[in-house]
């Protein structure tokens, strides 16, 4: 539990890091957009004298936003991912309590482990702090409280299925559903729920990064993931991880063909 916690406080303090990363981010922009302005008008009026200066203004503040993105890509390559074979019902019920406090009281709290889950491989860690976002998303669209349901289930996704879906492979899959019974989305805001900063909750709540880092995530394990929503009616977002396939990761061998086992 204390493990929990110190991972709650850290998506704090990211997301705290992230909005002010933003938030610098933007003022430099402001500052490149005055002076675009200044030298546009300068130029229409004929006036010359100044546009250098102004344009060295703009190229200071768009080298200082270039090192800020610099920084921000260091610092998240700086977290690689550290996959493994992970009982995700394990993970859930581990997560229970954390949970529980973090949607508050008028929130409904279910969890479904489904018996017999194949092992999925991923960074437990990540995941933990996916289901936790995940779960801040949906207290935040239930506030006038609701039910949360967390559901684990093996899934396998056919050939059907990933013709419909770009860039996912067929396979077995674990997955992880996260329901409320919230405000839903409308089709215009699930469109854009995965793109970095895209938030429409006020200034200083949202960051708009949570969904983009859980999409980053889920795509660097190999992985898929899919909003379904219903305006007024509540969200589900499922995600599809990997079935570990054990003994190193390697594939399992093909008939006939030796292959050494590592036990
Ligand atoms: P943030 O939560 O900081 O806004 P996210 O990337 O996690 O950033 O979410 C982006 C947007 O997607 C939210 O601002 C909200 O409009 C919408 N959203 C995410 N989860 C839900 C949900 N469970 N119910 C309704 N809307 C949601």
């Amino acid at each position: 539990i204390e493990e929990q916690l110190r991972q709650a406080q850290k998506m704090e303090a990211i997301g705290q890091l992230t909005g002010g990363i933003a938030h610098d981010f933007n003022n430099l922009l402001t500052g490149i957009i005055g002076s675009l302005a200044l030298m546009q008008k300068r130029l229409a009026q004929g006036r010359t004298e100044t546009l250098e200066r102004y344009a060295g203004l703009a190229l200071a503040s768009a080298n200082r936003a270039a090192a800020l993105t610099h920084r921000l890509l260091a610092f998240s390559r700086r977290q690689p991912l550290e996959a493994k074979a992970v009982d995700a019902n394990a993970l859930v019920v581990s997560m229970e309590d954390l949970l529980r406090r973090t949607i508050g009281e008028s929130i409904v709290f279910q969890s479904v482990e489904t018996p017999g889950l194949w092992p999925t491989l991923c960074d437990p860690h990540q995941l933990e702090n996916a289901l936790l976002n995940l779960a801040i998303n949906a207290r935040d669209a239930m506030p006038d409280g609701g039910r949360l349901t967390i559901e684990t289930a093996n899934a396998v996704l056919d050939e059907a299925y990933v013709a419909r879906e770009p860039g996912v492979a067929a396979g077995q899959y674990v997955m992880l559903s996260v329901t409320d019974t919230g405000t839903g989305m409308p089709p215009d805001v699930m469109a854009r729920a995965f793109d970095p900063f895209f938030t429409t909750k006020p200034i200083g709540q949202g960051t708009g990064l949570g969904l983009s880092m859980i999409y980053g995530f889920v795509k660097q394990s190999d992985g898929h993931i899919k909003i379904y929503s219903e305006p007024g009616q509540g969200t589900s977002i499922k995600i599809f991880l990997p079935r570990s396939q054990g003994a190193g990761e390697a594939a399992q061998p093909e008939a006939g063909e030796a292959a050494p086992r590592a036990e």
